[in-house]
C-alpha cells in the first residue's frame, strides 16, 4: 500500500535552523497546498551564537527576494570579507583567509603558478597581497562587488555578513509567518511513531494544555539533542572527534571598542582558539576549546581577560561532540541545523550548513511518505559535504608547527583524513588542489589557508616556464599597483555601512 501524501510539514525548534528553513519553505511552497507548522519552545533557549558567515549566504536571502540593506539594518549586521588567524602556524604568525579572488587565472594557468615562479626568482610578495578582499580587509575598507564593473578587480571580491543571531532568527520568524508558517508556542514533551515506524504525532504542551500534532513530514531542528531524529528514531551518530579535538566553547558579548573591522579574528590560544565578531553596536566572543587540557573555569577566565571592551552578557558554555548524525534523513523526518551534527565555527560553516540542509530538501522533497530514495540522496550528499568541511577545518589544526603546549602538540599529532592526505601530497607535488563537487571552499580558499600555514608547492607546473620571468614580475607589479589603487578608493567599513545601510 503506498503512503500518504506530504501536505502537513512540522518543523520542530524556533532557532535559526527553524526559522530558516520554515522561510526557505513557506517561500518555495507559497501558494500550493501545504500547511507549516512550526513548534517553538519558551522554556529551552536557542543556542544563539551563530554570527560569523560565508558568502552563500548573500545569495540565500536574494533567493528569498529579501532587500539586502533591510537585512542588514535589521540584524544589526556588519559586512564580512574573510577571517583573519592568528597565531595558527607559530605563537606569532598571522594570515588572511579571504572571500573571493586570489589573483586571477592568466592565460589558462593559475595565479599561484605565476607567483610560485616570480618567488623562485626572489620576489618579496606575500600571495594575499593579490586578493581584493584581503586588500581592504587591512584598511578596514569595504566596498561590495556590485559597485565594481564586471572588468574591475573589485568583482573578484565578495563578502557575507556578522549578524545577531536573535534578530536574524526574529527575521526570518516574521517572513516566514508573513508567508503563511503557522507558529505554535510548546514544549516537545513525546513522539508517536506509527506501525511503518513512521513518526505520527507529537505531544505538545502549549498554551491551551496538551495537544497531539499531527504532521506527515518533521523537521528536526531541535539542537543537539536531536529530539525527533535521535531521540526518537535513533539515527546514531558519527563521532570526528579524533579529527578535530575541540569539545567545549564559553561565549560571551562585549562592547564595541575601536573601528568595526570587516572580517572575523580567529586567534589561536593555548587550548584551543577565539573567535571575535564585530557588529554595529557590540562584538561576539567565543574560545573554542578541548577540555582534555582546560577546565570550564579557567576557560572562561581566559575569555574575559583577552576581550577588549566591557563584557555585556554572562558568559555562556557549551559541550559539543563533532561529527554528525550517520542518517540525517531517517523514515518521515530531517533534522536541520546542530540536530544534523557540528563542526566547530572556525570557518563559520554552520548556517550555511543549515541553508544547504533545507534547500536540498526542497530539490528531493516527497510527493509521498514513500522517500526512502530520496532520504539516502540526501544523507549521501549532505554527509559528503560535512566531510569536505571537515578535511578543510583538520588542514587548519594539522598543519601547526606550534608545539608550545600539549593541545597544540596533540593537534600537530593528529591522524588526518585519507582524502586530506591525498589532497596536500598532490599539492605539494605539482600546486595542483584536487576538486571536490561537495566542497564548498574553492581552490583560493584552500590555497589561503595552505600558504598561510606555511605548506607551499615543492614545483611549479611545467607550463609556467614558457612565461619569461620579466613578464612574471610585471604581471605581479601591475595586478598589486591597481589592486591598491582600487583599495584606496574604497569607503571605511564604518563609513560605508553608514552611508549605504543606516542613511539609506
Ligand atoms: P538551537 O539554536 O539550539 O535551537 C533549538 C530550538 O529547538 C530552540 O528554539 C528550542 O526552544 C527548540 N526546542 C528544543 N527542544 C524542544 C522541545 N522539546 N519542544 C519545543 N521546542 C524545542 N554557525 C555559523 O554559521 N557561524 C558561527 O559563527 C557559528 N558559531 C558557533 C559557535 C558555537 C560555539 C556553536 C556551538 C555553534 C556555532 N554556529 C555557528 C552554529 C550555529 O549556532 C547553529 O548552526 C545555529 O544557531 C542553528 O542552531 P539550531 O537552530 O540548530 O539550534
Amino acid at each position: 500500500m503506498s503512503k500518504p501524501a506530504i501536505r502537513n510539514i512540522v518543523i520542530v525548534g524556533g532557532g535559526t535552523a527553524g526559522w530558516m528553513s520554515a522561510a526557505c519553505l513557506a517561500h518555495v511552497l507559497h501558494g500550493l497546498d501545504y500547511r507549516i507548522t512550526l513548534v517553538e519552545s519558551a522554556d529551552i533557549p536557542t543556542i544563539g551564537v551563530g554570527e560569523a558567515t560565508i558568502p552563500p549566504i548573500v545569495d540565500f536571502i536574494r533567493f528569498l527576494g529579501i532587500n539586502e540593506q533591510e537585512f542588514v539594518r535589521a540584524t544589526n549586521a556588519t559586512f564580512k570579507l574573510g577571517i583573519q588567524f592568528e597565531g595558527w602556524k607559530t605563537t606569532d604568525s598571522r594570515y588572511f583567509h579571504q572571500f573571493g579572488a586570489l589573483g586571477c587565472a592568466i592565460d589558462g594557468l593559475p595565479f599561484y603558478q605565476f607567483w610560485l615562479r616570480a618567488k623562485q626568482q626572489g620576489d618579496q610578495t606575500v600571495l594575499s597581497q593579490f586578493s581584493p578582499a584581503a586588500r581592504m580587509a587591512a584598511q578596514n575598507k569595504f566596498v561590495p562587488a556590485s559597485f565594481g564593473t564586471k572588468e574591475s578587480l573589485l568583482a573578484g571580491s565578495s563578502h557575507a555578513w556578522h549578524f545577531d543571531a536573535s534578530l536574524v532568527a526574529q527575521y526570518f520568524s516574521d517572513f516566514a509567518q508573513q508567508k503563511g508558517v503557522m507558529r505554535v508556542e510548546a514544549n516537545v514533551l513525546d513522539t508517536t511513531l506509527g506501525d511503518d515506524g513512521d513518526i505520527a504525532t507529537l505531544t505538545v504542551d502549549g498554551a491551551s494544555g496538551v495537544a497531539t500534532l499531527q504532521g506527515d513530514l518533521f523537521i528536526d531542528c531541535t539542537g543537539f539533542q536531536g529530539l525527533l531524529i535521535e531521540q526518537a528514531l535513533g539515527a546514531g551518530y558519527e563521532d570526528w572527534t579524533d579529527y578535530l579535538p575541540c569539545d567545549r566553547a564559553v561565549a560571551v558579548q562585549s562592547e564595541s571598542t575601536g573601528e568595526i573591522s570587516p572580517y572575523t579574528r580567529a586567534i589561536a590560544e593555548p587550548a584551543g582558539w577565539r573567535w571575535r565578531i564585530p557588529l554595529q553596536s557590540r562584538v561576539g566572543n567565543g574560545y573554542v576549546y578541548c577540555s582534555q587540557y582546560l577546565d570550564q573555569d579557567d576557560a572562561q577566565a581566559h575569555l574575559l581577560s583577552q576581550i577588549d571592551g566591557k563584557s555585556v552578557t554572562e558568559p555562556k558554555h557549551l559541550r559539543f561532540v563533532t561529527g554528525h548524525r550517520r542518517e540525517m534523513w531517517r523514515r518521515n523526518c530531517v533534522a536541520i541545523g546542530l540536530s544534523a551534527g557540528f563542526l566547530e565555527p572556525l570557518e563559520s560553516t554552520g548556517i550555511h550548513l543549515i541553508m544547504r540542509g533545507v534547500r536540498r530538501l526542497i530539490e528531493l522533497l516527497p510527493a509521498t511518505r514513500d522517500c526512502l530514495c530520496q532520504a539516502r540522496e540526501y544523507n549521501q550528499s549532505l554527509i559528503a559535504e560535512y566531510t569536505s568541511i571537515r578535511d578543510f577545518l583538520v588542514l587548519h589544526y594539522a598543519t601547526t608547527q606550534r608545539d608550545d603546549t600539549s593541545f597544540w602538540r596533540h593537534c600537530g599529532e593528529i591522524s588526518i583524513p585519507d582524502s586530506l592526505a591525498h589532497k596536500l601530497e598532490l599539492f605539494k607535488a605539482s600546486g595542483y588542489l584536487k576538486p571536490d563537487s561537495h566542497d564548498l571552499f574553492e581552490y583560493n580558499n584552500w590555497l589561503a589557508v595552505l600558504e598561510g600555514m606555511g605548506v607551499r608547492a615543492q614545483n611549479t607546473s611545467p607550463r609556467i616556464n614558457s612565461v619569461a620571468p620579466e613578464e612574471v614580475a610585471k604581471i605581479l607589479q601591475q595586478l598589486d599597483a591597481a589592486l591598491g589603487k582600487m583599495t584606496d578608493a574604497a569607503p571605511t567599513h564604518e563609513a560605508f555601512i553608514q552611508r549605504y545601510v543606516i542613511d539609506n
